[in-house]
């Protein structure tokens, strides 16, 4: 068997109902294709056929996801569930699949729904990632027993204050089974700093060149589980028996992860993928 982390399919639609400053996909800015959903079961079953396995089969977007129609939602819902290679499956949200009962109920027993977040406020959160409705209060989050947070570290806080927000959003929300720390990709594309969004994350965010001092503070606070450089390039730390995780980046970026977009396999350059070969 090979094992690969994530495959992600992208959504090609930019709509979305958050203004992040940080926004990966106007920084990379992928062309826009048909998403030819249609093609998603063929594809998944030839992995399955050369014996390929994810941790993660994720549902994302160069927007939200769930402003897409609910019958796309159901096709690759049925897709994965029907080639089942994953162990874990997962939304990514702005917070719009909250107030999109349907779409929400179709997917919220099998998916873990993700949300981002760089504030445990939801008044500076709006303000700084450009949203207007504060999605956490309503009865749909509530109902989610599955939530991820990630944790986008920003300059203006200290290490303290990132820890003492995280255990905040652990005691108030009993659904969030895991927390993911985030530093912020300056261009996963072709690495150009020409944009206003990368500059932002140089002025604000915390980014890979940081991961050294992220490990020494969390290691020094918080109880160490693993590290799993190889495969998850990852370390993990333990609150309330909730798993807060760090993606150390050291590897290439999207190193072991496979991408579906536009009906095809590719990486995150667009390229065809080559599939790995050897056996874990
Ligand atoms: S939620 Fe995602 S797609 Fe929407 S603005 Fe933020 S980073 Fe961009």
């Amino acid at each position: 068997m090979v094992k690969y982390k994530e495959l992600e399919l992208i959504y090609s639609s930019f709509m979305c109902d958050k203004n992040c400053p940080y926004c990966t996909a106007k920084i990379t800015k992928w062309p826009i294709r048909q998403d030819c959903l249609e093609k998603l079961e063929e594809k998944l079953a030839l992995l399955k056929k050369e014996n390929v396995r994810f941790k993660y089969f994720i549902i994302s977007g160069n927007g939200e996801p769930s402003l897409n129609s609910y019958e796309s939602l159901k096709i690759i819902k049925d897709a994965v569930n029907k080639v089942n290679i994953f162990d874990e499956k997962r939304l990514q949200s702005s917070g719009n699949i909250f107030y999109e009962d349907d779409k929400f109920n179709l997917l919220k027993d099998d998916f873990m729904i993700e949300i981002t977040r760089c504030y445990f406020d939801s008044k500076k959160d709006m303000e700084v990632l450009g949203y207007k409705r504060d999605y956490i209060k309503t009865s749909n989050f509530n109902k989610a027993n599955n939530i991820r947070l990630n944790y986008v570290m920003l300059q203006n806080k200290s290490f303290d204050e990132y820890l003492e927000e995280i255990k905040m959003f652990i005691d108030r929300y009993p659904n969030i089974k895991t927390v993911s720390l985030k530093t912020l990709n300056l261009n996963t594309f072709d690495g150009n700093i020409n944009n206003p969004y990368s500059k932002w994350i140089l002025n604000n965010g915390l980014t890979k060149k940081d991961s050294d001092k992220i490990i020494e503070y969390m290691s020094n606070n918080a109880k160490f589980k693993c590290k799993d450089e190889k495969f998850f390039d990852r370390y993990e730390w333990i609150y309330k028996n909730i798993p807060i995780t760090f993606y150390v980046k050291k590897l290439d970026y999207g190193y072991s992860n496979i991408v579906y977009y536009g009906g095809e396999l590719v990486d995150y350059h667009l390229q065809p993928i080559k599939l790995k070969k050897e056996e874990l």
